[in-house]
């Protein structure tokens, strides 16, 4: 089955989440469990974190339907002590955040090495990712039950994470391979140089995930356009069928049982437009049925 929503809003609470999700007719969603531009944010009050799991019930968003995004100020990899010591604390916090909510995924990016100029080589790439499976492997051991998903990026500036083989690098560090996934973002993916466009392409991308990575890994995806050129690494998200990747790589992604029982989640810019958006995407799973 395809679990499908957006990346909504927790304004007034995260509790609100579910309901927000239920108005466009999510059958999953992302949330983030704090304000994703402070570092510090008051623990999760408890009539929050029991209203949000009545929600979910209420519902049905089942944890296997919902994809926790971290803030964006953590840098796992950072190349200097005290900052990288900061970014781990906080991710710790942001994985108990999700064991406090029931929650069993919580999605992040990499993070970025900082070299620029002539600092910026593939030792500095390989050195960054080294320092994120090492932060992965303090923060899954101080947590429980929580499950710790690789974002690719679109290679933007200094992040890292933007090519299989460094997703497997990560991940080939990490101890506990049963808590750590992956997540693919369309738009990232494109702008990082993988072409989901064409159909030989977007055959060959999920060949080379599958040889590279590993389906098994696979834990989410984030359903994006975009109005960037192909390998432009820039990340800049656009409504679906409104920017250079265009409605067929959705209506693919739709239509394969590979996609199934993960969180499917639109981070357009544009949320007035998430119910049409997700209405169209349930409607290619449709119309593939009465097609075969
Ligand atoms: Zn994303
Ligand atoms: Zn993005």
């Amino acid at each position: 089955m395809k679990y499908i929503g957006a990346h909504v809003s927790i304004a007034g609470g995260v509790q609100n989440a579910p309901v927000n999700a239920h108005r466009i007719n999510a059958t999953a969603f992302a949330l983030f469990t704090k304000n994703q531009r402070q570092w510090h944010a008051p623990p999760l009050a408890e009539e929050s974190i029991d209203s949000f799991r009545e929600n979910c019930s209420r519902y049905g968003y089942t944890p296997d339907r919902i994809l926790a995004h971290d803030s964006y100020l953590i840098n796992l990899g950072h190349p200097e002590k005290s900052a990288l010591e900061k970014s781990r604390a906080a991710f710790i916090d942001e994985l108990q955040r999700c064991r406090q909510l029931g929650l069993t995924s919580l999605n992040f990016h990499p993070g970025s090495h900082l070299q620029k100029g002539k600092a910026m080589t593939d030792t500095s790439i390989k050195k960054c990712l080294k320092t994120i499976s090492e932060s992965l492997n303090l923060a899954l051991d101080q947590t429980k039950g929580v499950t710790a998903v690789i974002e690719n990026t679109a290679g933007q500036g200094t992040n890292v994470g933007f090519s299989f083989e460094q997703i497997a690098q990560m991940i080939e560090g990490v101890e506990d391979k049963d808590r750590i996934g992956v997540c693919i973002d369309t738009c990232h993916a494109f702008s990082a140089g993988y072409d989901l466009k064409s159909a030989k392409g977007f055959e060959d991308t999920w060949r080379q995930f599958d040889d590279i990575i590993g389906f098994q890994y696979l834990r989410g995806m984030h359903l994006n356009d975009t109005k960037k050129a192909y390998a432009s690494r820039v990340d800049r998200h656009e409504s679906l069928g409104k920017g250079n990747l265009g409605m067929e790589v959705f209506r693919r992604i739709m239509v394969s049982p590979q996609w199934d029982n993960i969180p499917l989640i639109l981070e357009t810019p544009d949320n007035t437009l998430w119910t049409d958006e997700i209405a169209f995407l349930k409607k290619f799973i449709l119309s593939e049925k009465n097609n075969s």
